[in-house]
């Protein structure tokens, strides 16, 4: 897609990010760090949405400003460039898929709408979707697609009703009828809206 700059991100990922890289992004700001695989499933998300290597270096430096250049440079930059192959086995990795997030492990900065409590799932919900229209009586329906075991519905249920003024409804997933499968596809989605 188009060259995202490093400081897009911040206002991005207010508007169009799904919940899981929203509250990846909202982590790294408030501590200023990210464990390793909340830096990896994020990294290459924000790959995949269009960071060139040179931008997405300059937004983790930024981001981790609470660290000397060397330890960057010596810890985190090879990662980077290895998350876009340009190190190691120089592999294309992808970005990883609502499954893939779903079926990971609770510490493996997966899906929120699977690994959060009921209570850390509505404050998350609310602090990353109040601007975009989301009010407390919208979480009973939402709850109860969660409590179904139905997460990646429950994400797309919220896509819904956070693009409503855009003339969104029920059912029409992120357009078209089609439900969340990738918090790419979400994003991209998202910002189609926007255009
Ligand atoms: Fe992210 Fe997919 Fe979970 Fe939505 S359903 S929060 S896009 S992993």
């Amino acid at each position: 897609g188009d060259e995202i700059k490093a400081e897009m991100v911040d206002e991005l990922a207010k508007k169009h990010f799904p919940l899981c890289m929203w509250t990846l992004h909202n982590s790294l700001r408030r501590d200023h760090h990210l464990k390793h695989f909340g830096r990896l499933n994020y990294g290459l998300f924000l790959k995949v949405l269009g960071l060139s290597i040179d931008e997405a270096i300059a937004f983790w430096r930024k981001s981790f400003d609470r660290m000397t250049d060397d330890k960057f440079n010596k810890e985190h930059k090879y990662n980077i460039r290895h998350s876009f192959g340009l190190e190691g086995k120089r592999a294309n990795y992808a970005a990883k898929s609502c499954m893939q997030l779903l079926t990971s492990g609770p510490s493996e900065a997966g899906c929120p709408y699977r690994h959060y409590s009921p209570e850390n799932l509505q404050t998350a919900l609310l602090s990353a979707y109040s601007s975009r229209g989301l009010t407390s009586a919208d979480l009973p329906e939402i709850m109860a697609t969660v409590k179904a075991a139905h997460y990646h519905v429950a994400c797309t249920r919220v896509f819904e009703m956070t693009h409503s003024t855009f003339g969104l409804k029920k059912g029409e997933g992120v357009g078209g009828g089609e439900s969340v499968t990738h918090p790419n596809q979400y994003a991209a989605k998202s910002m189609e809206f926007y255009k």
